[in-house]
C-alpha cells in the first residue's frame, strides 16, 4: 500500500496552516491557528498509520497519482527494442512471401500482422509480382541477433525489394541496381506498410529513395508535401521525430528494413 499521497497531502496542509501562522504577526489569525492545530493532529495520525500494522487494510488512502500520459512526457514505452515478449513466428505463407530464416522470424503481433497483411495485399494488387522475401526479424525471445545491431525486439524486419518485372528471388535477397528497381511494385509494398499507421520508419539505400521520390511525384501519386513528409531530408531533426517515414541507411540496396511501432502506437523503449 502506498501512503505517500496521504502524508503528502497532510504536509501540504501543515505548510499552508502553520507556515501562514508563523509567517508574520498579521497572519496569525484564529483561522490559521486552527488550521495549524488540525494539520498537526492529522500529520500525527498519518504517522501513526504509517507505523501501525494493525491499521493495515483499514485505511482509506488516496489513490496513487496517475501515471503521466506517455505522449505528454515524450517517453517511449509500449514495447522493448531489446527483447521480445509473447513473440509470434511469421507463419509460412508461400503465396504471400518467402521466409529466408524461419528460426529468426519471430516478431511482435504488430509486425507479424503487418507482414501477413502486406503479403495478402500484394498478392491482390500485383498478382504477377513474386512473393516478397522476408529476412531476419528476431529470435523467439529477441535479444542480440548475429549480423545486426537491431532486430532484438521483434519490431524490425528485413524485406526484399522488387527487380524489374516484379521479381524477387525466393528465400534470399539479391542486389538491385537503381536502374533495375521495379519502382511501382516496391512503392506499392512500401505505401501499403506506411499507410497502415504501424510503421515507425523504413530504411533504404538513398539511390532507391531518390528513384522512388521522383517517380511518385512524376506519376502524381504524391504531392510535394507528401514527399517532404515521407522522405525527410537526410540529417534533418524531423526525421527522428516523425513516424511513417523512409530514411537512407547504407547496405540497404537489396532490401528495406522496416521498424514498426508498439501495439499502443508508441515507439519502442530503447
Ligand atoms: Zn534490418
Amino acid at each position: 500500500m502506498d501512503r505517500r499521497p496521504l502524508t503528502t497531502g497532510v504536509r501540504k496542509l501543515f505548510r499552508g496552516g502553520c507556515v501562514a501562522r508563523f509567517a508574520g504577526g498579521w497572519l496569525g489569525s484564529d483561522v490559521t491557528r486552527v488550521v495549524c492545530l488540525l494539520s498537526l493532529l492529522a500529520i500525527a495520525a498519518a504517522f501513526a498509520a504509517e507505523i501501525g500494522p494493525s491499521l493495515e487494510g483499514n485505511l482509506v488512502v488516496a489513490s496513487p497519482e496517475p501515471a503521466q500520459d506517455v505522449a505528454d512526457t515524450g517517453a517511449f514505452g509500449g514495447c522493448s527494442a531489446q527483447s521480445l515478449r509473447d513473440g509470434e513466428q511469421l507463419p509460412d505463407l508461400p503465396y504471400f512471401y518467402s521466409r529466408i530464416a524461419p528460426g529468426s522470424s519471430y516478431g511482435s503481433t504488430t509486425m507479424i500482422d503487418l507482414l501477413v497483411d502486406a503479403g495478402r495485399h500484394m498478392s491482390w494488387a500485383m498478382p504477377k509480382a513474386s512473393p516478397f522475401a522476408v529476412g531476419d526479424i528476431s529470435r523467439p525471445a529477441g535479444g542480440p541477433l548475429s549480423g545486426h545491431r537491431s532486430h532484438r525486439g521483434g519490431i524490425d524486419a528485413d524485406v526484399g525489394i522488387y527487380k524489374t518485372g516484379g521479381f524477387q528471388a525466393r528465400h534470399q535477397f539479391v542486389g538491385v541496381a537503381p536502374s533495375e528497381l521495379d519502382i511501382a511494385a516496391t512503392w506499392e509494398l512500401m505505401r501499403f506498410m506506411l499507410d497502415s499507421g504501424k510503421v515507425e520508419f523504413i530504411l533504404l539505400d538513398r539511390a532507391h529513395i531518390a528513384t522512388i521520390k521522383a517517380w511518385t511525384l512524376k506519376q502524381g501519386l504524391l504531392s510535394e508535401d507528401d514527399v517532404a513528409r515521407i522522405f525527410p531530408i537526410e540529417g534533418s531533426r524531423d526525421s527522428w521525430l516523425r513516424t511513417g517515414i523512409v530514411r537512407h541507411a547504407p547496405h540497404h540496396g537489396d532490401h528495406m528494413h522496416v521498424r514498426v511501432l508498439c501495439g499502443d502506437g508508441t515507439r519502442a523503449g530503447l
